[in-house]
């Protein structure tokens, strides 16, 4: 069980998210359990959201994990017509899936700084920068494509897209991720305009910088001390700390709701402990 920010009753809801193998989607998936939503827990991990929904349904929630991959069309539909078997149809869809490659980041921040033998913004590949965007672009659409059905046979629903704070100015050494997280931002608010005539409400996080396992190494060095690039993050957050998964549950668990949130659609919240509104001076 973890403490709930806030609230709120998803009883007889369908949450598909996905990504929910993973950190930051993995909470909210128990987040939404915990508020008693039928919650179907998506991810490539195949293990790992079948543990999750091991763990759930021992405390007594409604989950049920499912490999799928966000890029997969025919492997998206086959896991709908499971969730409907299983669960019903989707309320609420929650596209958490994304991520970076190394194959689309440079070793230095800036070219001038570029050393002979790393890897400049001359040397991106571009497998490594359609990765990135298609992860991140069309792991947004294509489920998208695949759930919204339902809501829009209901007229009712919610999607909640997760962008990031590089959406907004472009992180150094990201380029493909920031503009694929950019993309994030600007199709929530298409989607928000497509599909506000159908009772379905579009909107997004932009998190901070949380500490997870993959970046784990990029912010902290061996003796645990921040590294250059972690220091620089800590110092552009006004709060000074890195965030902490449960700390998106409120803004996800509040605009997921029809009645807390019903005028609010294609909206990004940052929850970002400041960094947004920070210039750094
Ligand atoms: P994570 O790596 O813990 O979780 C991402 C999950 O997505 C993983 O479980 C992975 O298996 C899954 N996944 C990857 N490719 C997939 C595919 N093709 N199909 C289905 N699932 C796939 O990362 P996280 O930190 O929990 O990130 C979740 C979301 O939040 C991502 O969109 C990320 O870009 C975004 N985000 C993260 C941070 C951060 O600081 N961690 C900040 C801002 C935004």
């Amino acid at each position: 069980m973890i403490q709930l920010p806030i609230h709120i009753d998803y009883s007889g809801k369908v949450v598909v998210i996905t990504g929910a193998g993973g950190l930051i989607c993995g909470a909210m998936a128990r987040a939404f359990a915990q508020s008693g939503a039928k919650v179907a827990a998506l991810d490539l991990n195949e293990d790992a959201v079948k543990a999750l929904a091991a763990e759930l349904k021992a405390e007594g929630f409604v989950c049920e994990g499912y490999r799928a991959n966000v890029l997969d069309p025919e492997a998206l539909e086959a896991v709908h017509q499971a969730v409907l078997r299983n669960l019903g149809a989707c309320d609420i869809l929650v596209n958490g899936a994304g991520g970076n490659n190394p194959k689309a980041t440079t070793d230095n921040e800036y070219q001038h700084e570029a050393k002979e033998g790393g890897k400049s913004f001359f040397d991106l590949q571009p497998d490594g920068v359609d990765f990135v965007f298609k992860l991140n672009f069309q792991g947004t659409l294509l489920p998208t494509q695949t759930f919204a059905k339902d809501m829009v046979e209901k007229k009712a629903g919610c999607i909640l897209n997760v962008s990031s704070m590089n959406a907004y100015t472009p992180l150094t050494k990201i380029p493909a991720y920031s503009a694929a997280k950019a993309g994030i931002s600007n199709f929530t608010q298409w989607l928000a305009t497509h599909f506000a005539g159908t009772g379905i409400r579009c909107n997004a996080i932009a998190p901070g910088f949380l500490v997870s396992a993959q970046n784990y190494k990029l912010l902290f060095n061996e003796d645990g001390t921040p590294t250059a690039r972690s220091a620089k993050i800590l110092n552009g957050t006004p709060m000074g700390r890195y965030l902490d998964a449960a700390e998106l549950l409120g803004g996800t668990l509040f605009l997921c709701d029809d009645r807390s949130a019903s005028a609010i659609t294609g909206v990004v919240l940052p929850i970002d402990g400041g960094f947004a509104a920070y210039s750094g001076v």
